[in-house]
């Protein structure tokens, strides 16, 4: 799972239950068909039965204990360890007598299941923050260096020119109420806004604080998501005093390699510049203003200056791949539809001598997407529409992988009619977290439904709000698999994995995940941490909603 998913978490166990349900579907959709307790098996058809009876504990804690084993190195993107990763799955789709989807190749018996992923690879990052002033018809300039004054976000080679404004603490709220951009002209421009809140108790809510101020590497998305609608091209955010040692820190520790997507957009939104107070006194000082006077003061042009944000590198052209396979569809009339089921390979690499293993994240989805595929090709009886099997690269650089496969699928779109996403499923929810969600949920008969079900047995599933018919299908899947389940209605298009990329086309998604740990993007996510019987669980229930979508 991408990092950013832990900020959106923390916003949304900040929001109300309502508020994670933005679909008007959702919220008017009883809770209590979202939620299935535990109860007696009911029946699935029977080679879905004998498919989800297939997957087999043992064969999972097998393949995730070598993927998440030293001789993968932590499947890092560029690596050789993710190399033999992709070898090592390619290979098991091949055994189970799983054909590429791609167009045969020339070369090894492998190579038509990868999927090549263009991206580009930046090295030696480095650049400024150059602030001119003009009075009358002269001018002076004063330049800040990434790394010392600032903070520049990852990109390639680029540079922006702009007028500036000044947008107090680039907040746009109702209550209490107070909106930054009332008065500005921004389009096309930079937003220079103070981190932090604005002065008074009513501001120091749990609420706006994890909206403007929450933990993470995307403190700021919620303000440049303001600046962005209202048409700037990005956000130079002025941070605390103690800032320049963490540019410093920062700058030295940032991986020496970022890969970004091939696809770039036309005009270049550098997304959010940190700058230390001394770069803020110098956006300001036009305005008559400092950083420490301009938190009561009024949003304003910053008249008479220019910006120019330049980011350096050297940048080349990398391929990674996807590995993809495919199941034909039985039903003729079917079959020129698709359920796409994914799950991403990489993780983080190693830094140093210090590998991340990855066993959660992700070799408990992959591990899982191998056993669901052997188990469907095994079966005499299969899918009427057509399943495709798919294992992405880049997940943890930014979905490089599912990105580039939807701006380029090897299955139509328009004919893939949900993707199934199996991202970090080993770890259970606990009693306490279960008991909090109905509580939160105010599911009638709470008390119920918590005595039926033993938080072991309860899985959560995310679904596209969009696509209320395949929550049956999902609660069938449950009650035939024997797990309790909770249907979490989304849109998905700013999601943490996978199917971000589905959800932004339109495509109806499903996301199996369990939950977060104490391990998480760190060396401690280890396979010996992880129960092959949870993996399981979420195995057969993601086989079996598979199936049941295919064969509607
Ligand atoms: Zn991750």
């Amino acid at each position: 799972m991408h990092a950013t998913r832990l900020v959106l978490l923390s916003l949304a166990l900040a929001a109300t239950v309502s508020a994670q349900s933005p679909s008007p579907q959702a919220s008017r959709a009883p809770v209590t068909d979202d939620f299935v307790a535990l109860g007696p098996l009911k029946p699935l058809p029977a080679p879905v039965a004998a498919a989800a009876d297939a997957i087999r504990a043992d064969a999972l804690a097998a393949h995730i204990a070598m993927l998440a084993s030293p001789a993968f190195e932590g499947r890092g993107l560029g690596t050789r360890g993710l190399d033999a990763t992709a070898e090592y799955l390619a290979t098991s789709l091949a055994l189970a007598g799983i054909p590429p989807l791609a167009a045969p190749t020339a070369g090894p018996a492998t190579a038509a299941y990868f999927h090549p992923v263009p991206m580009r690879e930046i090295r030696a990052r480095g650049g400024e923050l150059v602030v001119d002033v003009w009075q009358g018809d002269t001018s002076s300039s004063r330049t800040f260096r990434h790394g010392v004054d600032v903070l520049l976000p990852e990109s390639g080679p680029e540079e922006l020119t702009t007028p500036v404004v000044f947008a107090g603490f680039g907040v746009r709220e109702t209550t209490p109420a107070r909106d930054d951009y009332r008065a500005l002209e921004v389009k096309d421009k930079l937003v220079v806004v103070l981190g932090g809140l604005p002065a008074g108790a009513e501001w120091q809510t749990p609420d706006l604080r994890a909206r403007y101020d929450p933990p993470g590497d995307d403190r700021h998305a919620a303000r440049l998501a303001h600046a962005l609608a209202a048409g700037a091209r990005g956000l130079i955010v002025i941070e605390p005093p103690d800032f320049p040692s963490q540019a410093a820190r920062q700058a030295q520790e940032a991986s020496p390699v970022v890969f970004l997507p091939y696809h770039r957009d036309a005009v270049w939104r550098p997304g959010v510049v940190r700058v230390s107070a001394a770069a803020g006194d110098a956006l300001l000082a036009t305005a008559g203003l400092t950083t420490g006077t301009a938190a009561s003061a009024e949003p304003r042009d910053l008249r008479g200056i220019t910006v120019t944000v330049r980011a350096t590198g050297e940048e080349r052209l990398g391929v990674s791949r996807n590995v993809v396979g495919v199941l034909r569809g039985s039903d003729p009339a079917l079959a020129g539809e698709a359920v796409v089921i994914g799950a991403h390979m990489d993780h983080l690499g190693r830094r140093g001598d210090t590998i991340f293993f990855g066993a959660d994240d992700n070799a408990s989805g992959t591990a899982s997407l191998i056993e669901i595929a052997k188990a469907v090709a095994a079966s005499r009886a299969r899918p009427k529409r057509t399943i495709v099997f798919a294992f992405w690269t880049g997940e943890e650089e930014g979905h490089l992988g599912s990105d580039h496969y939807v701006r380029h699928p090897l299955w139509p779109l328009d004919r893939t009619v949900a993707y199934v996403n199996l991202d970090m499923v080993g770890h259970p929810w606990k009693p306490e977290e279960v008991r909090q969600l109905v509580t939160d949920a105010k599911l009638p008969d709470a008390e119920r439904f918590l005595k039926a079900t033993p938080a072991a047995d309860f899985l959560e599933v995310g679904l596209a709000a969009w696509a209320p018919e395949l929550a049956p299908l999902l609660v069938r899947a449950a009650q035939g698999t024997g797990v309790a389940l909770h249907v979490d209605r989304g849109d998905g298009k700013g999601g943490g994995s996978d199917y971000r990329a589905f959800a932004r086309r339109d495509v109806p998604w499903l996301r199996f995940f369990g939950n977060f740990f104490d391990g998480y993007h760190e060396p401690a996510d280890t396979a010996d941490r992880l129960d092959a019987g949870q993996v399981r669980k979420m195995a057969r229930l993601a086989l079996a909603a598979a199936w049941l979508i295919a064969d509607r």
